[in-house]
């Protein structure tokens, strides 16, 4: 084991970080952000190309894909984090606090995801300052991942030579390498009714909003078990009040390691409506839309393996762990990419208090640095 060159440089660091933050990048709106990551890998060796998923997502920048030919042995890899951040995420005013990055409180910070970009440039540099060997390195720069994963639906996979890699977005301490993620499927519960005068032949009505509250009143919400959840987000029903109301409709979402407990929620779902509308005379109908798959690796597979020696090597306290939420690395788990995600070491992502330690952020870039110089 070769010992790890821990000469990342930590002002170049945190000067990279903040230029990141400064740029506006707000999901479909990640032109400057992604010009800045193009001309900055291309200076670093890379060959930068950008696709076109821009158009499908109504953006207006698609992924990038950068790749480093290897100069020493071992298999290609990728690394990849999202371009944009969640509003409001403008104008930010990136600063140094105590022993904190942080916004100035107006917006977001955009640590999410700009400290793992910040991470990979530092990385990147490195070994480029010091001629450190590594393998081909494959960069996947996502846009629109905050929009329910978005740009990264429209990424050819098979432009990735890399068999595993690792996405760099999630909160957590530096070495906490997530294994596996939950699938999400959303669905739209729809109950019609029958409308009549209110006050003249209310009898001769079907209540939607009854019916819908009647299937709700039989339906497990929540915490199902320790992998599965389930949560109605909205309810919807327009009307006058002298009028029994024909429609309503719910919308919601069931999250679960396992896709058959999936599967068994949105037969329960059913069978809710279903009673309801038989017992008052409606009809109903669910509409399901998948949102993106569940993964579950084992440790032993070569990107947590790699991730975990890598942790070891620059003494972060390693953890194995699972997320109730999804990332870029459920997709490209689906599509055959070995993939886990490490934890970033920012705190309070999608609030206007988000923030990372600056040993953290160095952290990270000693992680990545790690991760690439392996030579396992
Ligand atoms: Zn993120």
């Amino acid at each position: 084991m070769t010992s790890i060159p821990r000469h990342i440089t930590r002002q170049r660091l945190f000067a990279t970080f903040m230029e990141l933050c400064a740029i506006d990048s707000e999901p479909g709106r990640e032109r400057q952000m992604a010009d800045f990551l193009r001309e900055r890998l291309t200076g670093l060796g890379c060959s930068v190309s950008e696709d076109r998923a821009g158009q499908p997502t109504n953006g207006n920048t698609g992924n990038l894909h950068a790749r480093l030919e290897g100069s020493g042995p071992g298999e290609a890899l990728f690394l990849s984090c999202h371009l944009d951040r969640v509003a409001p995420g403008t104008g930010v005013r990136p600063r140094i606090q105590g022993e904190y990055l942080v916004s100035d409180g107006t917006t977001v910070l955009g640590a999410d995801d700009g400290a793992g970009l910040a991470a990979i440039l530092e990385a990147l540099t490195t070994i480029r300052e010091h001629r450190i060997p590594h393998p081909t390195l494959e960069i996947v720069l996502t846009v629109a991942e905050e929009l329910a994963l978005a740009g990264v639906r429209h990424f050819d996979i098979s432009r990735l030579e890399a068999r595993s890699g690792f996405v760099l977005d999630a909160a957590g301490r530096v070495g906490q390498i997530v294994v596996q993620a939950p699938e999400k499927v959303n669905f739209r519960a729809v109950f019609h009714g029958r409308s009549a005068h209110a006050g003249f032949s209310p009898e001769q009505g079907i209540s939607a909003i009854q019916m819908a509250a009647l299937a709700i009143s039989r339906m497990r919400l929540l915490r199902i078990d320790p992998e599965t959840t389930v949560n109605l987000g909205s309810i919807s029903a327009q009307g006058a009040s002298n009028i029994v109301p024909e429609f309503c409709e719910l919308s919601g979402e069931i999250r679960s390691l396992d896709p058959a407990k999936v599967r068994a929620q949105l037969e329960a779902i059913e069978r809710a409506m279903e009673s309801a509308a038989t017992e008052l005379g409606g009809s109903t109908e669910l509409r399901v839309t998948e949102r993106y798959p569940a993964y579950q690796l084992a440790e032993e597979t070569k990107a947590a393996r790699r991730a975990a020696r890598a942790a070891r090597r620059i003494g972060a306290p390693l953890l194995f762990t699972s997320t109730g939420g999804g990332s870029d690395a459920n997709i490209f788990n689906s599509r055959g990419r070995e993939t886990v995600v490490l934890s970033c070491g920012y705190e309070h992502a999608h609030t206007t208090a988000e923030r990372i330690s600056l040993e953290q952020l160095s952290l990270l870039a000693e992680w990545v640095l790690a991760l690439i110089v392996d030579d396992e």
